[in-house]
């Protein structure tokens, strides 16, 4: 979002307040978020009544945005330089926040679209690259059992599209083949390395190609450039941060993707409408 379009909205916190509920409407609509109801009923004190089953709420109940005590306008604020990537001190700062008041909403930021990242994406297809990447530990470690420390990520990237980053528990075909063919359409080319745990592809429905790093150059478009280049954006953000726990580690990865997916498009309204999602029940 640009800056003119930003101040217009945070001028007031009534401007604020109308942008961000509007994104808690279903077609314009407000609807009960504990049954779907569309007939509410309002109270004096601005909250609604579900009339079927009674629940009484306000524009924000149940959903993410309704976690920390901010106001629209701390929390458009906080949206906008999550955008420009700040720190957490510095946004702080900036805003004259605590810092644990800042870290606790860009958790929820993060947790928001760690929900989406789950939602369960199209198939990718077309060209795809797929590899393995080790992240954290000081040590070098050999790849597979020799990376002590590390957290093995597997990546999944479509060739002028999206990337497809999973935590994974091992680099076994079994785990990699496993999350490809969830992940990828049949029929579709895949591009690996010499890594033996992509040898079954070829039994998997997808036409596989393997490259040769030692000539690299001379092999056309067989590499897999443009998911090395996402590692090491990835890791170069990663440094940033000073070291991230392994908890938190799939939270601020799903971050990356997300961010690696619109990168042709403003996240900021992005941003808001996941904030302003029903944050899912656990059933
Ligand atoms: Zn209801």
């Amino acid at each position: 979002m640009d800056l003119n379009t930003y101040h217009k909205l945070i001028k007031s916190e009534t401007n604020a307040r109308k942008y961000l509920s509007k994104k808690c409407r279903k077609n314009g609509h407000r609807f009960c978020p504990r049954c779907n109801q569309r007939k509410l009923y309002k109270l004096s004190s601005g909250r609604r009544r579900c009339a079927r089953c009674k629940y009484t709420f306000h524009d924000f109940s149940g959903r993410w945005i309704n976690h920390g005590r901010l106001t629209c306008i701390q929390w458009l604020s906080l949206i906008k330089l999550f955008e420009l990537e700040l720190s957490i001190r510095k946004m702080a700062e900036q805003m004259s926040l605590a810092y644990n008041t800042a870290y606790n909403a860009i958790r929820t930021i993060r947790y928001s679209i760690l929900t989406h990242a789950a939602d369960g994406p199209d198939l990718l297809t077309g060209e795809i690259e797929i590899d393995e990447c080790y992240f954290g530990g000081r040590r070098k470690g050999n790849r597979g059992r020799g990376a002590a420390g590390k957290v093995p990520v597997f990546g999944i990237l479509e060739r002028e599209g999206q990337v497809r980053v999973t935590v994974v528990p091992d680099v076994t075909a079994k785990t990699l083949i496993g999350l490809t063919v969830k992940t990828v359409r049949r029929g579709s080319i895949i591009y690996t390395d010499k890594f033996k745990s992509y040898d079954s592809l070829m039994f998997c429905g997808y036409r596989h190609l393997k490259v040769d790093h030692g000539k690299r150059f001379s092999s056309g478009k067989v590499y897999i450039n443009g998911l090395e280049g996402f590692w090491s954006w990835a890791k170069e953000r990663f440094i940033k941060h000073h070291g991230v726990s392994k908890e938190n580690f799939p939270l601020y990865l799903k971050e990356l993707e997300f961010r690696y997916n619109h990168r042709h498009s403003d996240i900021f309204d992005k941003v808001a409408d996941y904030l302003c999602d029903l944050v899912p029940k656990l059933e």
